[in-house]
């Protein structure tokens, strides 16, 4: 028992956070800066915490994350740090040579009331940064958000450093894919190809944390949202963000700003999510959409009405990020199964009331909490088991001690592959995601079974 100390009993919590479910903000920062092209992310503040940032990255993408930190020592963290990140300017773009710098601060660098925006404002009025490179900043103190929100303030950061009016509009749709795989922005730009949608997405990992073994290091793979890029999408006709949590603060910065519409729909997660996806694109673009993707709608209803007797009325705890949490309720309901025990630890006022909507038809008492953590959940669990857990690796913990069967889904993933290479958006990712459910609940059949009910085929 690893977590034989959770209580059956709950008691009522204000301050307290046991095993939070999420994780600090500079991690989304340093995760949306890495989707652009030959950008090296920058943590404005102490070196560990650059090193636990990088770590969790490369821990979930088994890929070296290349970023670079302020150093903070005592001096600075007294003094201010505004120094060392000039210096920091002058060193990184001599020896390291990116594009662009994408800077995040950290909570000490918060604390001390270090102004990033005025810092490199000095440095490009003081001629330290280069004809045709870059400085895009944003702020991530950690004692707010999660890394949710992290990724949501660099992607704004993209836009507020970068993005452009002239006046001319261009035919291009902006599309921010929220915090997501790179697998999973792979397989949104194949769906948005499909329909012949002209795009640029903001950030795109694909290619840079999911890329092939080449035998030879890249400070910067191949792949990424292009300075050049970003800049034209103050001129774009419209945006396109997935998720409300991770992108809707670029896309409305966008429309305040430059004047460019947004829409804001759920991620592309599961059958009715995917739908609403591909029936905005269509509509913002005025165009239909192709018997391939029909195709791959028909699969994904294939696959669930030939396994529906093993989801239907199924009980299922899931925690992540809210964008993903929510999508995923959805697809839940969608197969007749239960979420009943749902959380999230990103701040969201909106979460519980989405899900609670969401979750209206659910035979059972439905637990849900923004802010919350996993030890309510294990509490919850306790109380009321489930047949299925869903949820990133800290999960397996609770897996263990109740015998659930678990679906790793969300960030981080730390002790398994796949999530980089194999997508879970759009109805490919849908199939991809049944799979391993039917995979889970079968398995846990069979090893519960009877000879005389032990089955061959199912
Ligand atoms: S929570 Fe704050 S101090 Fe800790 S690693 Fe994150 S940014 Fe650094």
């Amino acid at each position: 028992m690893l977590l034989k100390h959770t209580p059956e009993k709950i008691t009522e919590r204000k301050a307290l956070v046991i095993n939070p479910a999420k994780t600090c903000q500079p991690i989304g920062a340093m995760y949306a800066a890495l989707g652009i092209n030959s950008c090296l992310p920058h943590s404005h503040g102490s070196q560990g915490c650059c090193s636990y940032h990088r770590s969790t990255l490369t821990r979930h993408y088994k890929e070296p994350v290349m970023a670079a930190t302020s150093s903070f020592t005592e001096g600075s963290s007294v003094f201010g740090g505004q120094s060392n990140l000039i210096q920091a300017f002058n060193n990184i773009f001599t020896v390291y040579e990116p594009e662009v710098i994408a800077v995040h601060t950290t909570c000490l660098s918060e604390t001390i009331g270090d102004d990033v925006n005025q810092i490199a404002k000095k440095a490009l009025d003081d001629g330290k940064i280069p004809d045709g490179k870059y400085i895009i900043h944003c702020s991530t103190p950690s004692y707010v958000g999660s890394h949710v929100t992290g990724f949501a303030n660099m992607c704004n950061g993209m836009v507020n450093c970068l993005s452009e009016r002239t006046g001319t509009k261009n035919d291009l749709l902006n599309i921010i894919p929220g915090y997501v795989e790179p697998s999973d922005m792979e397989e949104i730009k194949r769906i948005v190809d499909a329909l012949g949608v002209k795009y640029i997405m903001f950030p795109d990992t694909s290619g840079i944390l999911n890329g092939p073994q080449t035998g030879k290091f890249s400070m910067y793979p191949k792949g990424g949202v292009t300075a050049a890029d970003l800049k034209k999408t103050g001129d774009s006709m419209g945006t396109l963000a997935l998720g409300k949590t991770a992108s809707s603060l670029a896309a409305k910065t966008l429309d305040t700003k430059f004047k460019v519409p947004c829409e804001i729909v759920d991620l592309p997660i599961g059958l009715s999510a995917t739908d609403k996806f591909i029936d905005t694109l269509r509509k913002i673009v005025g165009t239909s959409v192709p018997d391939s993707i029909t195709n791959e709608r028909g699969q994904l209803v294939d696959i669930i009405t030939d396994m529906q007797q093993y989801f239907y009325g199924k009980k299922v705890a899931v925690f992540g990020d809210p964008d993903q949490v929510i999508a995923l309720t959805s697809f839940l309901v969608d197969l007749d199964m239960c979420p009943i025990h749902i959380v999230t630890g990103t701040p969201d006022k909106k979460f519980e009331k989405t899900i609670k909507e969401l979750t209206k038809d659910v035979p059972h008492e439905v637990n849900v909490k923004a802010k919350g953590d996993t030890f309510l959940l294990h509490q919850w669990i306790k109380n009321n088991p489930v047949d299925l857990l869903i949820g990133n690796t800290y999960g397996k913990y609770i897996a263990r001690d109740e015998d659930i069967p678990f679906l790793r889904f969300g960030f981080p993933i730390i002790d398994r592959i796949g999530h980089s290479y194999f997508p879970t958006v759009g109805y490919k990712g849908a199939m991809h995601l049944l799979v391993k459910i039917v995979d889970l609940l079968l398995t846990r059949m069979d090893r519960d079974a009877k000879e005389e009910s032990f089955e061959l085929v199912y």
